[in-house]
């Protein structure tokens, strides 16, 4: 039960219950142990809340998270044109990165067609997407959504999207499991995924 007339503290707990998995309880355990035990760290959390809220916002070109226009990867002129690889997440644009086997550029749909849940086509940036294939020499469209139920959905209205559009589209092929947030898969499987891809 939250403690009575201590109005700061019940509108911590609802700010916390923001936070995607965490009810009543958990909320009132993080408040108690940010005020009770560790000010220092609840301070931490303020201040760079803080900050990135002021500094972090999303590329202009794939949506990733960056602080600038551009991210890093947008930036640079290295980068293969060509190939544009569509990713649900910052995450998991991190873990094809870490595979070093991927030298195009990326789309980042900064989540998945999730009917349920609200989430259309307008919601994921359908409409950018296509006009970033539209534009800058893009031949090859690399659909690495996850292997889960909305992210195969996902990739399959963007794949007729794209094709409607004479645009070329390939999937990361199915040696990545099959219920696979792209984030948790281990580098060598998107790897090999990348090269089988269709
Ligand atoms: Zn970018």
């Amino acid at each position: 039960m939250t403690v009575p007339d201590v109005h700061p503290l019940d509108d911590l707990i609802q700010a916390l219950r923001r936070l995607p998995g965490v009810g009543v309880k958990s909320a009132q355990r993080m408040a108690y142990q940010l005020l009770q035990r560790d000010r220092e760290g609840a301070v931490q959390i303020a201040r760079a809340l803080d900050t990135a809220l002021q500094e972090v916002q999303h590329c202009a070109q794939c949506h990733t998270f960056t602080v600038g226009r551009l991210c890093a990867i947008c930036q640079d002129e290295g980068r293969d044109a060509a190939r544009l690889c569509v990713v649900e997440t910052p995450a998991d644009l991190a873990a094809m990165e870490r595979t070093g086997a991927y030298q195009g550029r990326y789309y980042v749909l900064m989540g998945r067609l999730s009917p349920l849940d609200g989430i259309g086509p307008r919601d994921i940036g359908l409409t950018e997407l296509l006009a970033r294939t539209a534009e800058g020499g893009v031949q090859e469209v690399i659909l690495a959504t996850s292997f889960t139920a909305e992210g195969e959905a996902t990739a399959h209205a963007i794949s007729e999207a794209c094709k409607s559009r004479g645009v070329h589209v390939t999937r990361l092929a199915r040696g990545v499991p099959v219920g696979s947030e792209l984030e948790y898969v281990d580098l060598g499987t998107i790897a090999h995924a990348l090269v089988d891809r269709r």
